[in-house]
């Protein structure tokens, strides 16, 4: 078992200057019994040290940017080039040309894309532009999708938020969550009696077309397919959010995965990446459509701008990112570790009758302590946060690093070993011997 003195002094510490102590609520304990979290010092490929010098296989991966392990010497390399040549200019740069046609090669959705500095930024870019070119206010979302933490999405927003018990934000005035309307993922019908009552005043569809913040959820036959056209047919837009979906299950994002329900059938007006796409830096992009992203300043009257924006080193890892992942086979080898552990999961859950439903997509699955299929929030939510919590506790102690939220994905990267696998099962196997 892990002894953390030295987190334990350095959490009271950043207490006192750091709002709750961490810079993001999903870092924090709270969602599993509390306590201070773990101050990591070092990482490397599929590994982390803490403070105290333990050292932790991890599945967290950043909550998803990390897929090529911790401090990959290619994406390094490139960041330290990028800083010695300075870090930010203020000007155009050759290298976002070259990131943008990487992503518009594999989305070819994408006609047009504009670099920001994450997820948020891109999502809440792309509602300003569904609603300067449809003249509309409302969006409907799904419930449990998080979507970034901007004012209109921050509604009924999935695992960060619903972690810690909070469906909602305080700050949002009711007059921006009117314009938000949340029907259950996987649920046309719902959806289609949404858009009947407001459909005239839609502005856009908003989802995550493989679902990354209540688990890993895949949406079912039919769903996207009959959104994009639910959506179509109200003269709204359709905005996939795959900030954790895109580069994930292959080289491209889910509108252009194979394996993917509906995939051929498919493809949003309006796209919004992040986290992989910046190979560990802050990154956000957004594209869709020329006509639609001709809305956009300067050539448009919708306004987006950022100092930050398209930064050297955060496009420049970006690029070593996608190079590494256009290596042959990498997605095959993250899928068959992933499936290896989630099996050793099951087995060990089964043995010791712990219910576990296991969703596993590619190199990424989620694991929830229930025993029904998990294919919305509502069954996301039905699942055993106290005894996900103890499993978390007793993985961490055995030096295995999991999301503290009971939500979180496990993410397999190009870095883990089949050895790493093996020490996992067997970690799991005590930790469910003993819950
Ligand atoms: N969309 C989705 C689907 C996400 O999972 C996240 C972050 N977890 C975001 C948007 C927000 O991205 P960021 O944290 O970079 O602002």
């Amino acid at each position: 078992s892990k002894h953390r003195p030295t987190s334990e002094s350095l959490y009271q510490e950043a207490l006192q200057h750091i709002v709750g102590g961490v810079n993001s609520p999903s870092r924090s304990f709270k969602a599993v019994g509390g306590g201070a979290p773990v101050f990591m010092k070092r990482a490397e490929g599929a590994y982390f040290w803490d403070v105290d010098d333990n050292r932790y296989i991890d599945y967290l991966a950043a909550y998803g940017p990390i897929i090529t392990g911790h401090a990959h010497p290619h994406i390094t390399e490139a960041i330290i080039r990028a800083a010695q040549n300075g870090t930010l200019y203020g000007t155009p740069t050759e290298l976002e040309i070259k990131l943008a046609r990487m992503l518009k090669e594999a989305i070819p959705s994408m006609d047009k894309v504009r670099f920001v500095n994450s997820g948020t930024e891109a999502v809440m870019t792309t509602i300003r532009v569904a609603r300067a070119y449809t003249k509309r206010n409302k969006i409907i979302k799904f419930a449990g999708c998080y979507h970034g933490h901007s004012d209109l999405v921050l509604v009924a927003a999935g695992s960060g938020p619903s972690t810690l018990g909070i469906p909602d934000s305080a700050g949002i005035p009711a007059s921006i969550a009117h314009e938000v309307i949340t029907v259950p993922f996987n649920d046309l019908a719902a959806l289609e009696e949404a858009l009947q009552r407001w459909g005239d005043d839609t502005a856009a569809v908003m989802v995550e077309p493989i679902v990354g913040n209540f688990g890993m959820v895949m949406p079912q036959e039919g769903f996207l397919e009959g959104l994009c056209k639910l959506t179509r047919e109200a003269g709204a837009l359709v905005i996939y959010d795959e900030v954790i979906s895109a580069f994930r299950f292959h080289y491209g994002s889910a509108q252009t995965y194979s394996a993917f329900p509906d995939h051929a059938a498919i493809e949003p007006d309006l796209t919004a990446l992040g986290k992989i796409i910046g190979g560990g830096l802050p990154i956000g992009a957004y594209g869709g459509r020329r006509h639609i992203m001709e809305q956009v300043a300067p050539l448009g009257p919708a306004y987006q701008a950022g100092t930050m924006a398209g930064n050297p080193a955060s496009i420049a890892a970006g690029i070593a990112c996608l190079e590494v992942l256009q290596e042959p086979g990498i997605y095959e080898r993250m899928e068959g570790l992933a499936s290896k552990l989630a099996s050793g999961l099951l087995d060990s859950a089964l043995k010791h009758g712990i219910p576990l439903t296991v969703n596993q997509i590619r190199g990424s699955f989620s694991a929830h302590f229930c025993d029904h299929p998990v294919t919305n929030y509502d069954e996301a939510q039905d699942t055993d946060g106290e005894r996900f919590g103890k499993f978390f506790r007793l993985m961490l102690d055995q030096g295995i690093n999991l999301a503290p939220s009971k939500y979180e994905a496990w993410f397999l990267t190009t870095a883990h070993t089949e050895a790493d696998i093996d020490a996992t099962i067997e970690a799991a196997e005590r930790a469910m011997a003993s819950l």
